[in-house]
């Protein structure tokens, strides 16, 4: 089991801020900004676009997920984030959507 599926079944501890029948939010073990929460599927799913092919409406409440937390923040912005393959950060391969807000980001990112 990975262990963002392990967090899911609470076998090991994360600081969930939202749940629901097919969605887990909890904040990043090591924050890279003043908030910055993972929104993911609880079902396994590799990457974004497998979860786009196996659950659309699942990759949607991400978003919608995402947003319900940034308003009860009063994030005045905030980046959105799926990391894709070793070569674009990504380093648990369970779906995630990076939540990212409260201090100024820059593009192109890093
Ligand atoms: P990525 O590099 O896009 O795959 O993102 C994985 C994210 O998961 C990183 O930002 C990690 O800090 C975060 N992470 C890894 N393990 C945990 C954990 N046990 N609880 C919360 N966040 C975690």
């Amino acid at each position: 089991m990975c262990i963002f599926c392990k967090i899911v079944a609470k076998e090991i501890p994360a600081d969930i801020v939202f749940e629901s029948i097919g969605v887990l939010a909890f904040n990043d073990i090591t924050p890279q900004a003043p908030t910055h929460v993972l929104v993911i599927p609880k079902w396994h799913h590799e990457t974004a676009a497998d979860l786009a092919a196996m659950a659309p409406a699942t990759l949607a409440e991400l978003f919608t997920v995402a947003d319900q937390i940034a308003k009860t923040r009063d994030l005045d912005g905030y980046r959105l984030a799926f990391n894709t393959g070793e070569s674009a950060g990504q380093s648990v391969f369970h779906a995630h959507l990076h939540l990212l807000g409260g201090r100024p980001f820059a593009w192109p990112p890093g």
